[in-house]
């Protein structure tokens, strides 16, 4: 598999303390993504690491799992490495490792995936399939069909909205989307745009005026609560 980097993190990749491994390529191209080193398939900073390799390393990290944690993997987009990572999952489910993986949703393996997957986190960008593609590079019907199959299988999601200025500031067109599906194994967070990752993009980086209030996320707090729609913050 190929790796572009890995530590631990406490909560904000899944529960507890875990073990998160940035799987490099994505098939996206968010214009404000804070990670763009990970976007290209090909990277010479990213590792070739075998899936037997990176099954022992995590099983010699257990110890300090705590908290509920285990083994996340993001990107980048990690399934495009379904054909490593499935297997993988499988193998850490049956050794009894808590996995999670952070994902935008638009490969049809994650169904297949859903089985050896205790915690999803997926990303919707917007609802709508043309501004969604305008600002991503990619359609989000997939992503939302996935999204569907996991709030109708029961299985914990956990649904992350990046809230970025002039794209997607439509806390209705969102709460209405979600309405109507089933949401008691869901909870919803907002991430307010930042610049973290600007540099990455070496002068390429086209966002502007995109950083939004906090008014706003409150805004959009209080309207999915008011729709049933349960809000973290992690
Ligand atoms: S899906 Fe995530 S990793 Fe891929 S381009 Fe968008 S923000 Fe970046």
């Amino acid at each position: 598999m190929k790796i572009l980097q890995k530590g631990f993190n406490y909560s904000q990749d899944g529960p507890g303390n875990r073990l998160v491994y940035h799987l490099q390529g994505c098939n996206f191209r968010c214009k404000w993504c804070s990670n763009a080193d990970a976007i290209p398939i090909e990277n010479p900073a990213a590792k070739d690491i075998t899936v037997n390799d990176i099954y022992d390393e995590i099983l010699r990290s257990r110890m300090i799992f705590f908290d509920g944690g285990g083994v996340t993997f993001t990107g980048g987009e990690c399934t495009l490495q379904s054909a490593e990572l499935l297997p993988l999952l499988q193998k850490l489910t049956e050794s009894g490792i808590s996995t999670c993986i952070e994902t935008n949703g638009s490969i049809p393996a994650l169904r297949e995936m859903a089985q050896f997957i205790d915690y999803l986190i997926i990303d919707l960008k917007h609802p709508d399939n043309e501004t969604h593609t305008e600002w991503t590079g990619h359609s989000n019907t997939q992503t939302l069909e996935n999204i569907g199959f996991f709030l109708n299988s029961g299985r914990r999601i956990h649904i992350r909205i990046p809230l970025i200025g002039g794209v997607n500031i439509c806390p209705e067109r969102f709460a209405e989307y979600f309405s109507a599906f089933d949401t008691s194994n869901a909870v919803f967070e907002f991430l307010p745009y930042h610049e973290y990752g600007k540099d990455k993009w070496q002068g390429k980086y086209e966002m502007e005026n995109a950083f939004v209030s906090a008014e706003t996320v409150d805004k959009f707090t209080r309207i999915f609560n008011s729709c049933g729609l349960k809000t973290v913050k992690t």
